[in-house]
């Protein structure tokens, strides 16, 4: 059933960044400001993630138009963990469409940390939303392809199509974190038992350790943050990879979801739409302007990137970027009342 049957053409986000040369200097002062934050910690429940570089940081801005401001190490590839799922989500949104995907998986924050069983429990079985990863898994299922295989190769091949290139695995991730996932096997069961997942919940889990252990970089995080930003259109590559109504029903739920127990705190800060990999990416969108990617592996008690939360909020604030900062409309023939 929807609820809100009645839904109209959309307005859109306005406004436009500053000039070219005035963005790129901005990235480089939101990578410095990031630089002053030593906080936080490696993630290491995954092994093969705690040999990580924590002084690695890199930051890009890709706009709508195709253009990319870097600073850092914007080209250093990790893996893209969580971030995933917010693209996996899309993709099989485009499939299934908005109403389907909402009753599945949910829309809503659990308010409890990523990995929560109890919440899945609390829930009566339903994931909440695609962004935990119970949620993620129960969406990785839904994938198009009559075997994990064919669902593997859509992954794989939906998730480059938003980077614009041809994604690798990390085989040393991607073995390191098989072996150590039986917390997500438990939670694709879980959902199984509660017919939430209809397929091997061990190949669903299989599918989802893969997907998260695709490697990209920061780069690569704002391209694939300005498709969703541009109506649905790779600005790098001008190819559509989801409709512009997948692009504004993902980003709600990132809105609502994407940092976790910690998206409340990130939407009042920054206000926009982002998601975090326990990795130290983070994706953050600004719809109608432009993608931001950071990359920094030390990050807070709910596994978000401590430097890419403080450049972020930066670029935020210093671009205009915040979707619930407005101006006085100026009126014809004078002051603003
Ligand atoms: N692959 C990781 C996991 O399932 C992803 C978690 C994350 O990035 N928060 O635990």
């Amino acid at each position: 059933m929807d609820p809100y049957p009645d839904a109209v053409a959309q307005a859109v986000s306005t406004g436009s960044l500053p000039g070219w040369a005035r963005v790129d200097e901005l990235v480089l002062e939101a990578h410095t400001r990031g630089l002053a934050d030593a906080d936080g910690t490696v993630a290491d429940y995954i092994p093969a993630l705690a040999a990580a570089d924590p002084e690695l940081f890199g930051v890009c801005v890709a706009e709508v138009d195709g253009g990319l401001h870097t600073a850092g190490d914007a080209e250093v590839e990790f893996s893209i963990q969580s971030i995933s799922k917010a693209f996996v989500y899309a993709l099989v949104c485009e499939r299934l469409g908005h109403v389907a995907v909402r009753e599945r998986v949910g829309v809503n924050n659990t308010g409890l940390s990523f990995n929560s069983v109890i919440a899945v429990e609390l829930n009566a079985g339903h994931p909440m939303n695609p962004m935990v990863n119970a949620g993620a898994l129960a969406t990785t299922a839904l994938v198009d392809g009559g075997t994990p295989a064919a669902q593997w190769a859509a992954v794989h091949d939906g998730l480059s199509r938003f980077a614009g290139r041809t994604l690798e695995l990390d085989d040393e991730v991607y073995a390191s974190e098989s072996r150590t996932n039986g917390r997500n096997r438990a939670l694709a069961q879980l959902l199984e038992s509660y017919g939430r997942i209809e397929v091997d919940p061990l190949a669903v889990v299989d599918i989802y350790t893969r997907q998260c252990s695709l490697r990209v970089t920061a780069r690569d995080l704002a391209v694939m943050g300005a498709t969703l930003a541009d109506g649905g259109v790779n600005p790098v590559t001008g190819e559509r990879v989801v409709s512009a109504q997948v692009c504004r029903d993902t980003l709600a739920v990132l809105a609502a979801t994407g940092l976790y127990e910690r998206s409340g705190e990130w939407l009042f800060e920054i206000g926009l739409p982002g998601k975090s990999g326990v990795a130290g990416g983070i994706v953050t969108v600004a719809p109608g302007k432009a993608g931001i990617g950071t990359y920094a592996p030390r990050l807070d008690r709910a596994g978000n990137s401590v430097r890419g939360q403080r450049a972020t909020a930066h670029l935020s604030r210093v671009l205009g970027l915040n979707v619930f900062a407005s101006a006085v409309h100026p009126r014809a023939g004078g002051t603003p009342r």
